[in-house]
């Protein structure tokens, strides 16, 4: 069996179960409109699902993922904005209360940009879109504490998350809403060997453990 060949098999076991099952509350989403409380940005990756780690249900969550969950900051310019676009929506559109940054361990992408230091930025995407970490990750290489590669990667897993909470609020629109209390943004970091769920706290700009 292809891959794509098993998720239309999934999808068949969707349709005869979990549709089935959740007729009344599916029709009404497609009826009403969905109205999510949570945007969550999330890593590409297939390993962190947040509807899946989570555990919720169609209409809960309005997801954006990108590599490595960034949220780039807010730029006038005539390039195509995607996460800044679903943004938008979810915060002007949808009214969400909170925004969740959710970055995760063994990210790929921080790897790629923490080994790319002192070698020339080649012309991909992916490594353009790493770039709006450059400054953090030359602080962690300049940082003599962390004496081994896997802090390192670890140090800007967690950096990167505080530099896209810090990018939030370079959209007027979010920090407008953020000052009045209409709305809140979180940090958190899943690990994906102990399952634990951290919470960036924003007087020790430390992560600790939620769950
Ligand atoms: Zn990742």
């Amino acid at each position: 069996m292809s891959a794509a060949d098993k998720l239309i098999a999934g999808y068949q076991r969707f349709r005869e179960g979990y549709y089935q099952e959740n007729q009344a509350q599916l029709f009404k989403l497609a009826d009403e409109g969905q109205s999510p409380k949570i945007a969550i940005v999330s890593c590409s990756d297939s390993r962190v699902d947040p509807t899946i780690i989570l555990d919720c249900e169609p209409g809960d969550l309005f997801v954006i993922r990108n590599v490595a969950n960034l949220v780039p900051p807010c730029e006038d310019t005539d390039n195509f904005h995607g996460t800044s676009a679903a943004l938008e929506f979810a915060v002007t559109g949808l009214e969400v209360e909170s925004i969740i940054v959710l970055g995760h361990t063994q990210c790929g992408g921080i790897k790629a940009l923490m080994d790319s230091a002192g070698k020339k930025v080649d012309k991909s995407f992916i490594s353009k879109w790493m770039l709006q970490l450059e400054h953090v990750r030359d602080d962690i290489i300049a940082d003599t504490e962390l004496k081994d590669q896997a802090s390192r990667y670890s140090c800007c897993e967690q950096k990167g998350v505080q530099q896209s909470l810090d990018n939030l609020m370079t959209f007027p629109w979010i920090k407008k809403r953020v000052e009045s209390g209409d709305l809140k943004l979180h940090g958190w970091r899943y690990d994906l060997y102990s399952s634990e769920l951290c919470a960036l706290d924003e007087k020790s700009g430390k992560f600790v453990r939620i769950s």
